[in-house]
């Protein structure tokens, strides 16, 4: 592990660097929001943003579409890959703890190859968060710093950047960036500080509970009054599921041309809100009540995804996007769990 301190000018000049070289993704306002997007050029990433509208992590390994394979009558198939290699600059810790748990659901069991082609592709350069958003919790999840999962870190402090490594990949893009020297004692003294202070402020709203505690407060609240009283305002939208850096279901779909010599297999985003979601052969449907369904998103977060794991981190890594994008005010996990606590106590 190498920590380097480098100069916001030094930085800017880097990644300019990096970008004549591969493509390079980072944060970019778009109005008064942010998206992560292609740079031309240093100048227009904003490492100051609060949160992306959508997630990085899916946008670029899990893209809302995408083409696995084509076929054609006497050709066969062919699959079709992206590994194009690139930078992800940027993503805050939240983010790439998010990335990291996908990595393990898309190499684990089923291994995708699609999926995995463009991770392996991508170095990972992840950012500690200047302007907290008005609906993070990060601090709740575990997820406000980043201790590992990245190939660069980059923490603002102030004049300049420290840029810790975390893999031999970033190890080989650090040594392109000129003019920076290794981090001294203030320097690392600042960045604590930095750390320290990110545990407070990513803080919008509270767990009133360890989150290593979900799994078992969600196993006495199946028959909880609450998924009833909430799901009655929920519109069936599915914003909280297209928003969410954890969310990863999607719906396969075979297209083939009028005259059937040809076709193409797809896969878009798909959400646990949306009616229909579990519709499966002879009409038959599993989760037809809103109730249902409100209540199972949170299951997945709190309990099936950490028990599928085998990890004590929620699949819910405290973004905020959700509470933003649910109009009738109702997707924030917190006050649910916080609610169940309320009602069901601590044991
Ligand atoms: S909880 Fe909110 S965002 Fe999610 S589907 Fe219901 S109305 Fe839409
Ligand atoms: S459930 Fe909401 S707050 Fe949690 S990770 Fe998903 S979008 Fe973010």
């Amino acid at each position: 592990m190498t920590i380097k301190k480098i100069s916001k000018d030094a930085f800017g000049k880097f990644v300019d660097g990096l970008i004549k070289q591969q493509k390079v993704m980072g944060p970019c306002a778009k109005g008064d929001r942010f998206e992560f997007e292609q740079l031309d050029s240093s100048s227009q990433l904003r490492l100051d943003y609060d949160v992306t509208l959508r997630p990085p992590n899916r946008k670029y390994f899990l893209p809302p579409v995408e083409t696995l394979l084509t076929c054609e009558v006497g050709g066969g198939y062919q699959s079709v890959y992206d590994d194009t290699e690139f930078v992800l600059l940027g993503i805050h810790p939240y983010d790439l703890a998010a990335l990291n748990q996908m990595d393990q659901i898309f190499s684990r069991d089923n291994y995708d190859t699609h999926y995995m082609k463009r991770r392996l592709a991508a170095t990972i350069i992840a950012c500690d968060v200047v302007t907290p958003s008005k609906d993070v919790f990060a601090a709740s999840m575990g997820t406000a710093t980043a201790e590992a999962g990245f190939d660069v870190l980059l923490t603002d402090i102030g004049d300049s950047y420290l840029m810790e490594t975390g893999s031999p990949k970033g190890e080989k893009l650090i040594e392109k960036a000129q003019g920076a020297v290794d981090a001294a004692a203030g320097d690392l003294e600042k960045r604590k500080n930095i750390w320290k202070e990110n545990q407070g402020r990513l803080s919008k709203h509270k767990l009133n509970c360890s989150s290593s505690y979900l799994p078992k407060l969600l196993e006495k609240a199946y028959s909880h009054p609450v998924w009833e009283e909430k799901a009655k305002t929920c519109f069936s939208c599915g914003s909280c599921n297209q928003v969410c850096p954890t969310c990863y279901c999607f719906n396969v779909q075979d297209d083939v041309s009028w005259d059937f010599t040809k076709g193409t297999r797809q896969r878009a985003w798909d959400g646990c809100l949306l009616d229909g979601f579990t519709k499966v052969a002879g009409e038959h449907e599993f989760r037809k009540k809103r109730e249902d369904r409100f209540r199972h998103r949170l299951y997945r977060k709190g309990k099936y995804v950490p028990e599928k794991l085998g990890t004590k981190t929620p699949a819910c890594v405290g973004c905020g996007r959700c509470v933003s994008a649910c109009l009738p005010d109702i997707a924030n996990p917190v006050n649910i769990y916080n609610r169940l606590i309320d009602d069901l106590g601590l044991e």
